[in-house]
């Protein structure tokens, strides 16, 4: 044992990182965690945490308006941008705080800088010192990709930056079609900037169901989102007090900030991986196998680092099994079925298990169960955006295999239904379970209107099915 200055090295104070240094100091392990920037990662920092609390703010605006038809009065509602940003850095600071002080109850030894591998049981630290570690685990997540070569795209921002801006941007273009993109366009629309989401393709949210993927568009416009499908961004321009933006379709369009949301990559950057020789995939992130042991045995990695399913909980319950199966003795895998996701747009998407397209490509029968309906609270604001709910059945034993949803609410409903459909629930199931009235969440239990496709399709579709 001694022959290891620690048992554990975990390089990466981010979701899976710290979760992986607690548990194994918790089973006995020496561990030291290096965090570059701030414990707590992407998520707390900048990812998750001040994103959903950004969601929040935004969310006022809709429950002003629609107060008024509930017989309120609400006059000369202000948003103040700079007391948002200063309380959403209190809170995060708060939670930092709180990382720091349960890693250091675990015994886990931290240490701020940056570290990089130097054999398979050795670490450099920033400041040149060398620690030699029994087990290394990498957990380094990732970062917004920059990939994009155009004049100027240097005068686009990030997620990263967003949440720092000293002016709130009263006009913004948005370049991408992924979850972290259109969250965006929705929190700074409801924040009252004028967003254009530019999307090279025609379609949103790649992976999800197709008729959530149609419908978000109509739903997130009515809330004052403008797209713009099949352009890119050619240039931006500093025009002093503005930026011009150049498309590829001969317009221009002028915004005060630029956002370039195209996708994350994994953090492998001068990391040490080649001294070592671990392995990577071709998108670059760490090949791992469902133990997250990379090729060499004494490293492991967690997180998006290794770009499995890029979310908190994953990197965590990945992190957790890592620290049981290594440290505690007790080895167990993560699963990756049914896991939940939310999408925080205005209104809110909510998703779980298989999505229509990909049950069929499986080759499987299925009944359609989907209902579109006018939420009760909108028949008093006036408001005329919808619900819409979709459950995927297994024709050949009633098994749920998907559910999707749209509209407020949608992200706690699944996480409920995750529940029912990691317990294996049937459509039966979900039909003699009592409904909770009045609700948008009783629709999943009392859904009848059934569309039977007999047989599959050879091929994922790709148009959305009507409202019923
Ligand atoms: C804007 C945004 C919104 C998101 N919203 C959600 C959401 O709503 N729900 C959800 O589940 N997920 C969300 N995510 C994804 C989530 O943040 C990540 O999946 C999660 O943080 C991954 O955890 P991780 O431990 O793999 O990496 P990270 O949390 O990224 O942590 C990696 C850490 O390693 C550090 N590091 C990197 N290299 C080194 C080095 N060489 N030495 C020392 N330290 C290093 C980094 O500074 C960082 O702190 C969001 C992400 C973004 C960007």
């Amino acid at each position: 044992m001694d022959q290891f200055d620690v048992d554990l090295f975990v390089i990466g104070g981010g979701s899976g990182g710290v979760r992986a240094a607690r548990i194994a100091a918790g089973h006995g392990a020496k561990v030291m965690l290096a965090e570059e920037y701030r414990l707590g990662g992407t998520c707390v920092i900048r990812g998750c945490v001040p994103k959903k609390l950004f969601v929040y703010a935004a969310r006022f605006a809709h429950e002003f308006e629609d107060a008024a038809g509930f017989g309120w009065s609400v006059d000369n509602v202000r948003f103040d941008w700079a007391t948002l940003v200063a309380n959403k850095d209190k809170e995060i600071a708060r939670l930092e705080g709180a990382y720091r002080a349960n890693l250091n109850r675990a015994g886990v030894e931290i240490v701020a800088q940056r570290a990089s591998i130097e054999g398979p049981h050795a670490v450099r630290l920033a400041d040149g010192t060398q620690v030699t570690a029994r087990t290394i685990l990498i957990a380094t997540g990732g970062r917004p990709n920059r990939g994009l070569d155009f004049p100027g795209c240097e005068l686009g921002i990030s997620s990263n930056e967003i949440f720092h801006l000293e002016r709130f941007p009263d006009r913004i273009i948005i370049q991408g079609a992924g979850y972290i993109a259109l969250e965006f366009a929705s929190l700074l629309a409801g924040l009252g900037s004028k967003v254009t989401v530019i999307h090279r393709g025609d379609k949103l949210l790649r992976g999800f169901d197709e008729d959530i993927r149609a419908r978000i568009v109509d739903e997130m416009a009515q809330n004052g989102v403008e797209f713009a499908f099949n352009v890119t961004i050619e240039g931006i321009y500093d025009e002093g007090s503005e930026k011009r933006v150049r498309l590829n379709d001969g317009r221009d369009l002028f915004a005060d900030e630029v956002m370039l949301a195209i996708g994350r990559v994994p953090n492998t950057i001068g990391l040490g991986l080649d001294t070592v020789e671990v392995h990577l995939d071709e998108a670059g992130a760490i090949a791992v196998d469902g133990l997250s042991r990379t090729n060499i045995p004494s490293i492991y990695a967690v997180g998006d680092v290794t770009n499995r399913v890029n979310l908190t909980p994953v990197a965590i319950r990945e992190g957790h099994a890592f620290a049981d199966t290594v440290f505690g003795k007790r080895p167990w895998q993560v699963s990756y079925d049914n896991i939940p996701t939310a999408v925080f747009t205005e209104p809110e998407i909510g998703t779980v298990g298989l999505t229509e397209q990909d049950a069929r490509a499986q080759g499987r029968r299925l009944d359609i169960y989907q209902t579109d309906f006018r939420p009760l609270k909108a028949t008093l604001s006036g408001r005329t955006s919808r619900v819409f709910m979709k459950i995927v059945v297994d024709q050949a034993n009633d098994r749920v295999l998907g559910v999707h949803l749209i509209g407020e609410g949608s992200g706690e409903m699944v996480q409920m239904a995750a529940i029912a459909m990691n317990v294996g629930a049937t459509k039966a199931d979900f039909d003699r379970t009592m409904a909770l009235h009045p609700s948008s969440a009783e629709e999943l239990v009392t859904l009848r209107s059934k569309h039977t496709t007999s047989d599959p399709l050879p091929e994922a579709s790709t148009e959305a099915t009507p409202a019923l």
